[in-house]
């Protein structure tokens, strides 16, 4: 039994490595695993393994019944061990933002614009200096910052050279401000 469980999660492995970016559908990961027990395996690969397999829980493009490994790189470990209603909690109180280079959930990174951008959830105080996995101590962060390849150490800007900018920016630039910022304070521009 136990022979088998791990026959048809490496069968699983092995295609979803094979077909990194490819939507699958279930019907075709059934048929690769050869057992019932099919979605308890892509989960073990998630949950246990680390690999991250998207669902519609996690992509509004991907319908239900569909799965997408985006690349091959395991999640960390550590990252494993943070609950995903923390993980929750620290990306929508950093507004889905890295909090080193600005980049959003999901749009093109603004320095490798070919990648979409990933956020992790990093350490404020690594843990080998006794840095918790309290909320306090994480951070949205993306991958290009994360694996230290965006190399820019940015100082947050000023508010009067930040007016400044905003000022001199064309009124569709402005606009796509505005609306950045409506969908981050929705409650403040109910205020207003
Ligand atoms: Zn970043």
């Amino acid at each position: 039994m136990a022979r088998t469980q791990t026959g048809s999660r490496a069968k699983l492995r092995t295609h979803f490595l094979e077909n990194i970016g490819k939507v699958m559908t279930s019907d075709e990961l059934r048929k690769v695993a050869g057992t019932s027990e099919w979605a308890r395996r892509v989960r073990e690969l998630r949950d246990e393994e680390g690999y991250q397999i998207l669902t519609n829980h996690d992509r509004a493009e991907l319908k239900i019944g569909e799965y997408l490994l985006e690349n091959d790189k395991p999640q960390p470990a550590f990252e494993r061990s943070i609950s995903k209603e923390t993980r929750a909690y620290v990306l929508d109180r950093n507004g889905f933002t890295c909090q080193m280079c600005g980049a959003v959930a999901g749009e093109p990174h603004p320095y490798d614009p070919t990648k979409k951008t990933r956020l992790h959830i990093g350490h404020i105080i690594d843990k080998s200096m006794g840095g918790t996995d309290d909320p306090s101590n994480l951070r949205a962060i993306c991958s290009v910052c994360n694996e230290g390849a965006s190399n820019v150490t940015l100082t947050r800007p000023d508010l009067q050279k930040l007016l400044i900018q905003v000022r001199r920016a064309t009124i569709a630039d402005q606009l796509e401000l505005l609306n950045w910022l409506a969908k981050k304070f929705p409650q403040k521009i109910k205020e207003l």
